[in-house]
């Protein structure tokens, strides 16, 4: 832990050398680090100011002080007009990646951002760049412009979900998304893993019994500290983080409201909307009265009891998979297709293997009516549903999940004082591949994006490259093209590339050979379990030497697989590349590199041994 009190003889020390140093070294005369980084700057014809630390009275007090400054304790230490960088490895790095050269090529006291956006005339503003949205793209993108000697405030809030569900900084995917998600889903994979084991040896009791609460305080406790660790990266790097609701007044004006009330005006540079989406209820009697959704179910006070799904993508798949697989009573209701706009094949495999682990569907079915018929927690409600021949369904739940899309979070945010364009049929911000809006100081990155997709790792990339092109003279766009993703159903689902279907009115159909295989994980041998119920298949396109352009798999760990692969496709990867790839013995994913059998052939592709 940092020193409680540093002196502040020793803070106004460490103050005055970094605001009359272009470049401030805390250093120790032998210590090899701080000599790599003196050369370093020598090498690149740099001045340097250097404090030794080793040879002042005071200098531990001083270094004391600067750990409780930058929670930095060792040296080298270094500042660059007045913005703190780190020790030696972050300047190396900062070398490599030529970030130190656009900090050196900065004067000390207004480090003006440059890059791809258009210069204004010089206008003081509070900031150099607001970012509207705390979660995955807000965070990565102010974080990352910070570090390139912008200055930089985030501002995020969450607004209640009808039941009064809130949560802390980090956004959807670490509060209300893929973190709990996927926690959800290890707890049902344990579930099955407890099954699995008897059937090795392992001697347990006949019933073992599962606690939701003490599932939820877990998951809650690590997302606790998760939003600490924002918050700290935020202050390490020296943004401002306002826990504030913020609207435009104009183009360059946003007014903040904290959870107090309290409103102030801040002025910036540069605007990012990262403010992404919130799940959308459906216009019928009850259903933000009595329905919940994903921004609820996670840190849900009470076990949900018998629950309905409603939508038939990813979220609602995936809650009603690992509902089950805590052993809960769980019910897709499908209006149309599952997982639209992934491959169909894999969707209705999905379907089968969820139907097979419990999972109930009603498909065709859209709810028309949710009424409590009893109070408590969960209570009872009745869900009255209607299908396309207008046939009615009436049905009693604990629980009703809405996952029937998501709604960006553009309406309520002035927008129409910025004059940024939004799509009107979803709201979505429309940008270039610059990720820049009509109005050119004002950008968008995420969920928010138009025609773009809602995934984690989408809008870190863009928040991150959008920053080193604004503040970093960078040129890299993000690249949207084949990026891989997982449905976690709880079998996993993982792809990259196109769908069958989308090969096939891309390149034609005999122009298309799919390779495919059925898949039998080792691991479910013993237990005797899901035979044949996994599925390879690499799309390829014959004309192009039957280069690989879409890879799915349906089985355990797919996420892992996925990840790996998808460098291959990225790479321009074909079935002959593949196939000369040795596999690794016994895995799953070794059913890559010795996939035969072509779809147009007919021929059986049901796994029978090793
Ligand atoms: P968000 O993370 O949503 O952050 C936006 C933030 O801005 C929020 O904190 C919001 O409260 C705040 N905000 C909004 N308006 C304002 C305002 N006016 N002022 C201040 N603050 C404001 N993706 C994956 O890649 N893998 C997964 O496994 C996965 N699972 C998911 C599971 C679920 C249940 C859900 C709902 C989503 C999942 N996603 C997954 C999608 C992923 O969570 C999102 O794509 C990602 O979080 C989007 O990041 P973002 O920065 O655009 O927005
Ligand atoms: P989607 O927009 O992907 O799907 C909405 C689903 O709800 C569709 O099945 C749709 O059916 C159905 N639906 C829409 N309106 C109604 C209605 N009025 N009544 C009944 N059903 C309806 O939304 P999700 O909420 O599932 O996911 C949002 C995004 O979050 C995803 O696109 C994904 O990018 C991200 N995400 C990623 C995850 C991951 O990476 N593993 C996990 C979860 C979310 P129809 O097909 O008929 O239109």
């Amino acid at each position: 832990m940092p020193p409680v009190n540093p002196k502040p003889s020793c803070l106004q020390k460490i103050d005055e050398f970094v605001r009359t140093s272009k470049v401030a070294v805390f250093s120790k005369s032998f210590c090899p680090f701080c000599i790599r980084v003196k050369n370093l700057f020598r090498s690149i014809n740099q001045e340097i100011a250097t404090l030794e630390l080793d040879e002042l009275e005071d200098g531990a007090e001083i270094q004391d002080a600067l750990f409780q400054k930058t929670a930095l304790k060792t040296v080298p230490n270094i500042f660059i007009n007045g913005v703190h960088i780190g020790g030696c490895d972050n300047v190396m790095e900062a070398h490599q990646t030529g970030r130190l050269q656009v900090l050196l090529s900065k004067s000390q006291e207004a480090p003006s951002p440059s890059g791809s956006a258009p210069q204004e005339p010089e206008v003081k503003y509070d900031y150099d760049l607001v970012v509207i949205g705390g979660g995955s793209g807000g965070l990565a993108a102010s974080k990352e412009a910070a570090l390139w000697g912008a200055k930089v405030a985030v501002c995020d809030f969450v607004v209640p979900t009808p039941i009064g569900t809130t949560w802390g900084l980090g956004g959807t995917c670490v509060n209300v998304g893929c973190i709990p998600k996927k926690l959800m889903h290890q707890a049902a994979l344990l579930g099955q893993a407890i099954n699995d084991a008897k059937k090795f040896g392992w001697d347990l009791p006949e019933n073992v019994n599962f606690n939701w609460l003490t599932m939820v305080e877990a998951i809650q406790a690590h997302i606790g500290s998760l939003n600490w660790g924002y918050r700290v990266a935020l202050r390490e790097k020296k943004v401002t983080y306002l826990n504030a609701y913020a609207e435009f007044v104009d183009p360059h004006t946003l007014k903040t409201t904290d959870r107090r009330g309290k409103v102030n005006n801040i002025t910036a540079r540069y605007v990012l909307l990262a403010t992404g989406g919130r799940p959308r209820y459906p216009d019928i009697p009850g259903a933000k009265e009595y329905g919940i959704t994903s921004d609820d179910i996670f840190s849900l006070q009470h076990h949900p009891g018998k629950t309905l799904c409603v939508g038939a993508s990813y979220i609602a798949l995936e809650c009603a998979g690992f509902l089950a697989g805590l052993g809960i009573d769980a019910t897709v209701m499908v209006r149309s297709i599952l997982l639209r706009g992934f491959d169909q094949q894999i969707a209705e495999l999905i379907g089968g293997y969820m139907e097979k682990h419990g999972v109930q569907f009603k498909r065709g079915y859209v709810p028309t009516k949710i009424e409590r018929i009893e109070e408590g927690s969960p209570g009872r409600l009745k869900v009255t549903s209607e299908n396309g021949d207008g046939e009615i369904l009436e049905e009693e739940y604990n629980t009703v999940l809405f996952a029937i899309g998501r709604d960006a979070c553009t309406s309520t945010i002035g927008i129409e004082n910025s004059g940024v364009l939004l799509n009107p049929k979803n709201g979505k911000v429309i940008t270039d591949e610059k990720e820049q809006s009509n109005v050119p100081h004002i950008y968008a990155i995420g969920d928010i994006l138009d025609g773009k997709l809602e995934l984690t790792p989408v809008a870190i990339q863009a928040g991150k490259l959008l920053a080193r092109r604004i503040f970093g003279n960078q040129t890299l766009l993000t690249d949207y093209a084949n990026v891989p993703t997982t449905v976690f159903t709880p079998l996993e689902y993982g792809c990259v590339g196109l769908s069958e279907e989308d090969a096939i009115k891309k390149y034609g159909e005999a122009d298309i050979e799919v390779y495919h295989s059925y898949i039998t994980p080792l691991e479910c041998t013993v237990p005797k379990r899901d035979d044949n119920a996994g599925y390879a298949k690499l799309i390829c396109v014959k004309s192009l030497n039957e280069k690989v352009v879409g890879f799915h798999i349906l089985a355990p760990n797919a996420g892992e697989i996925t990840q790996g692969f998808a460098i291959g496709l990225k790479m321009g990867a074909t079935k002959a590349d593949f196939s000369n790839l040795i596999g690794i013995h016994p895995t799953v994913a070794e059913v890559f590199t010795t996939l035969s059998i072509t779809k147009s052939s007919g021929a059986d592709v049901f796994q029978k041994g090793c």
